[in-house]
């Protein structure tokens, strides 16, 4: 039943969202900001839903003591914060919003070139002391200049479009073969493209292999006065290094969105205390330090809401997981799931052998008129429609699966 369902939305997810979910008919406490541990024990008790940003930590501690949960909604990119494993081995599905902030960083990037190629960071500093300073030497238009993708995904290839719509020649180094858009060129080495580009900007995943992927070497092979723009994650520089390629003058510029270490809140933490290079950082000059906000804007934000507000929604209501990042996507689309006498049985169990036959035997009386199961690692997701089900059987069914040794979570809905 929807209205006994209860959802915890924290750190202030997007209305777009909440809007969703309180249409459904649950019930929905919403906070604006995120729980310290003990408090959120409390809460995620009895809850069967949590909406949580980057900033609420799921880890085993706190996820053992939520009974009740079926469902994490990660209203935003990342899902470091959650521990995905314990999750799926307890039979509790985590979705995320992957790419619907791609355009969002690609026009910050683009909004950056132009800002380091005209030093507009220390022009308007300065103006904001006071100081007039009208220079040209070293300022550029980036109409004919390289631009260096690093990564072409989601958000490398928007930018792709983007920079040669306004007269850049784009490269792109990625690992795997992808097509290009446009008259952009794949490179088959990062070599190649430090080498080549007058803008080089970081688009890759926060993996062992792309950290400090930038450093002391990759820097030297870049053309003197060229610039570089991370908006991807924090680790993918190596920041002493760039401090120094930045004060022989090697680099003209950079614009850096991502710190290995950033604070949790806002406030004034960009001093040493995070990474020790902070105030050096601040010291150099055409470098544009922003707080994580490539992603944040309004349009972003909202169709995070709406992506996973969405994912919420066809998870609790009809078992649908397509789109979680810890377990086997598995989709049904049922007609007659409205119809009286139906019933959707939805079994997370164990991936160990013997369990299909045992659940068929379960399931064996009724029509089952559609099945389908899948694994991931150890945890198995079977979904079957079934018809000819009185509201009797419904429970025995629910409570067969559940004495079973392989069951994780079963759920009846109808
Ligand atoms: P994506 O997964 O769509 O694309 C990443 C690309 O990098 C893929 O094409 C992949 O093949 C490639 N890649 C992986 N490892 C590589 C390697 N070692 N060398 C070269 N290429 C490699 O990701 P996306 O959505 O475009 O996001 C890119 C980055 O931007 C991610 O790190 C993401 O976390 C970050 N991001 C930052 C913000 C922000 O606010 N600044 C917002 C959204 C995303």
């Amino acid at each position: 039943n929807t209205q006994d369902i209860k959802i915890l939305l924290l750190e202030n997810v997007n209305q777009s969202g909440q809007d969703i979910l309180t249409g459904q008919g649950y019930q929905v406490e919403f906070l604006k900001s995120s729980l310290p541990e003990d408090q959120l024990i409390e809460k995620i008790r009895d809850v069967h839903v949590i909406g949580i940003r980057s900033k609420t930590k799921l880890n085993k501690k706190v996820l053992s003591e939520a009974k009740n949960l079926l469902v994490i909604g990660c209203f935003c990119i990342g899902t470091n914060q959650v521990d995905l494993e314990y999750a799926a081995e307890h039979g509790i599905a985590v979705f995320n919003s992957p790419f619907a902030n791609s355009r969002s960083v690609a026009e910050l990037v683009i909004g950056e070139i132009i800002a380091l190629a005209r030093q507009l960071g220390d022009r308007s500093n300065e103006m904001h002391k006071g100081t007039w300073n009208k220079v040209s030497n070293k300022c550029w238009e980036i109409r004919g200049k390289t631009l260096g993708i690093v990564g072409y995904g989601h958000i490398g290839s928007q930018l792709s479009v983007l920079a040669e719509a306004m007269g850049m020649n784009v490269i792109y180094y990625d690992v795997v073969s992808l097509m290009a858009l446009g008259t952009a060129r794949q490179v088959p080495k990062l070599d190649d493209l430090l080498k080549e580009a007058d803008f080089i900007t970081l688009h890759v995943p926060e993996l062992p292999e792309t950290k400090k992927m930038i450093s002391t070497e990759q820097l030297k092979m870049m053309k003197n006065g060229s610039y570089l723009i991370n908006a991807s994650r924090g680790t993918v520089v190596d920041i002493p290094a760039l401090i120094n390629a930045m004060r022989i003058g090697k680099i003209a510029g950079a614009a850096l969105d991502v710190y290995p270490g950033e604070p949790r809140a806002n406030g004034d933490y960009f001093n040493n205390s995070l990474n020790g290079w902070e105030e050096d950082l601040r010291s150099l000059s055409n470098i544009i330090l922003t707080p994580h906000i490539g992603g944040s804007t309004e349009e972003a934000q909202r169709a995070i809401g709406v992506e996973v507000g969405d994912a919420l929604v066809r998870y609790i209501n009809q078992g649908i997981t397509l789109g979680s990042v810890n377990m086997p996507e598995v989709n049904l689309r049922s007609l007659t799931l409205d119809e009286p006498n139906h019933a959707r049985v939805i079994y997370i169990h164990q991936n160990i052998p013997g369990v299909l036959r045992m659940v068929n035997e379960i399931l064996g009386n009724h029509n089952v008129d559609k099945q389908i199961s899948d694994s991931r690692g150890d945890v198995a997701y079977l979904m079957a429609d079934v018809s000819d089900v009185q509201t009797s059987d419904l429970k025995e069914i629910h409570d067969s699966l559940e004495a079973l040794n392989s069951r994780i979570m079963t759920r009846v809905l109808y």
